[in-house]
């Protein structure tokens, strides 16, 4: 959870269904053809401006002044050369832990924190760049646009036992992440082809955008559907397209010098060097079965064998049956009231009490609230704590069909009223995990140098993972490598 307002859809799908009804016919930059076009230029380019502002304050901006110069200048370079070279390009970062890249029409880029920390060279980041520009240039049309958020799937869907929920809860992150833009296979395989082409006009070897989706692959291999990282679920097959890019690669280098094009992965490592890897715990953690945020300076217990999914707009909580839930928001309202008002009107919902308390020295505004779901014909009961505090409005909701509330109302009680301000300095100031470069003084094999630097057992296969690497790999002295440290 970031200090920020509840989530609204990425992109206001009204604006979209207007644009996708006017049709125009218009030349492709890419292809050179003419096909239906189904937006302007202006309009593509309204598209963008109206939703970066939404993923930015979403996500939030990862500040790295030397990260962001260098995706710039490659940023610029690239679309200089590229099919589009008019259009006002940004390249931004965010904060996120989640391996993704991804593009917004009219040329909003964006690279999460999350897959700067897996390149190991500045020619896989080129590659990926040049694939998301590709998107852009090639004009390709989204597909699918965008998920609610948790909060608005709960309580639209209205019935928390629904599988949907269910799914959520367990799933937990993958859902809440990044977008959403899913393009077709065949556009997919023209941004690779972009990637290639323009990664190498700019002077990279392309050979390793396909190293790339190897890595892509082994990550898939080694995770859960769980943790598995968006651009994966988004980009189909990384095994195929490593085999397709690679050909690529070889094919556009027969006309040219290649001993001329830069790996450069040296410096690459060099900038990443101190990178936040994994979850911000600044941004909230869990450490036995209590919630600790530590920049907004609150924490709460959570029951016993409840699941829990932080997100930049929510925490939300759910026993593994899914048959209840408690999610945790903030809202924009001036005051409690106008936050209750507020809530019930967003979710129809029919306020059966509502009470003002004091807990823990904080302004409380409690409410019952029943919503119908007219399809089920089950009816929802919402146990809601409006908190103030720091002069921002929580929402805490407890939820759970109408029969089952009774039984849940005890677990949602036990942590709303225990929500509260943290002051113990050492939960406020627990430390990120970071990217370390390390060069390696002795040659060996990946697997012992990682034990000289005391990684842990378990964190062995992440490291070759993030290295690019097997752990049996040989490494030779003087060999930058990636170490996970605090
Ligand atoms: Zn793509």
């Amino acid at each position: 959870m970031k200090k920020l307002i509840i989530g609204r859809p990425i992109l206001s799908l009204g604006l979209l269904v207007f644009l996708l009804s006017i049709v125009a016919c218009a030349v492709n930059p890419v292809t050179g053809k003419k096909e239906l076009s189904f937006i302007s230029e202006e309009q593509e380019i309204a598209m963008g401006k109206q939703s970066d502002p939404q993923i930015v304050q979403m996500y939030g901006l990862y500040e790295n002044q030397t990260l962001q110069n260098f995706i710039n200048a490659k940023g610029q370079e690239m679309a200089k050369i590229s099919h589009r070279p008019n259009l006002q390009y940004e390249f931004k970062i965010l904060d996120s832990p989640v391996v993704n890249a991804f593009a917004l029409p009219g040329g909003f880029i964006y690279f999460t924190r999350g897959i700067l920390a897996h390149f190991n060279n500045e020619a896989e980041f080129a590659g990926v760049l040049g694939h998301e520009i590709g998107h852009v240039t090639a004009r390709h049309s989204v597909q699918q646009q965008t998920k609610a958020t948790l909060g608005q799937v709960v309580f639209i869907g209205g019935l928390i036992v629904s599988p949907t929920f269910r799914a959520m809860a367990q799933e937990g992150q993958q859902f809440m992440q990044l977008l959403f833009l899913k393009y077709g296979r065949d556009d997919e395989s023209q941004s690779d082809e972009l990637g290639v082409q323009y990664s190498t006009a700019i002077g990279y070897d392309a050979h390793h955008m396909a190293n790339f989706f190897n890595t892509l692959n082994d990550m898939r291999a080694g995770t859960s559907a769980e943790s598995l990282p968006t651009f994966l679920s988004t980009h189909p097959d990384p095994a195929d397209r490593y085999q397709k890019v690679n050909a690529m690669a070889n094919d556009i280098q027969k006309d040219i010098d290649a001993s001329k094009l830069q790996v450069n992965r040296e410096s690459y490592l060099r900038m990443i060097d101190g990178l936040i890897y994994g979850e911000d715990p600044q941004q909230g953690y869990v450490e036995n079965s209590t919630f600790y945020h530590p920049s907004m300076r609150f924490q709460f217990p959570i029951p016993q064998n409840w699941q829990t999914v932080n997100t930049p707009s929510q925490v939300q909580m759910a026993p593994k049956d899914g048959k209840a839930a408690m999610i945790l928001t903030l809202t924009e309202a001036a005051n409690l009231q106008a936050a209750a008002q507020q809530t019930a009107e967003q979710y129809s919902l029919t306020v059966v009490e509502q009470k003002e308390i004091s807990l823990n020295g904080m302004n409380v505004l409690a409410m019952v609230s029943d919503q119908a779901n007219e399809q089920s014909g089950q009816t929802v009961r919402i146990l809601t704590y409006f908190i103030s505090y720091n002069n921002m409005i929580f929402t805490f909701h407890g939820l759970t069909d109408k029969a089952s509330f009774d039984t849940y109302v005890p677990s949602f009680n036990q942590t709303m009223r225990h929500f509260t301000r943290l002051t113990d300095q050492s939960k406020i100031n627990k430390k990120p995990d970071r990217i370390s470069i390390q060069k390696v003084s002795r040659a060996g094999t990946l697997q012992s140098i990682l034990q000289s630097y005391r990684v842990n057992s378990d964190r062995m296969r992440e490291h070759a993972l993030i290295n690019g690497m097997d752990l049996k790999d040989q490494v030779a002295a003087g060999t930058m490598i990636k170490v996970i440290t605090q």
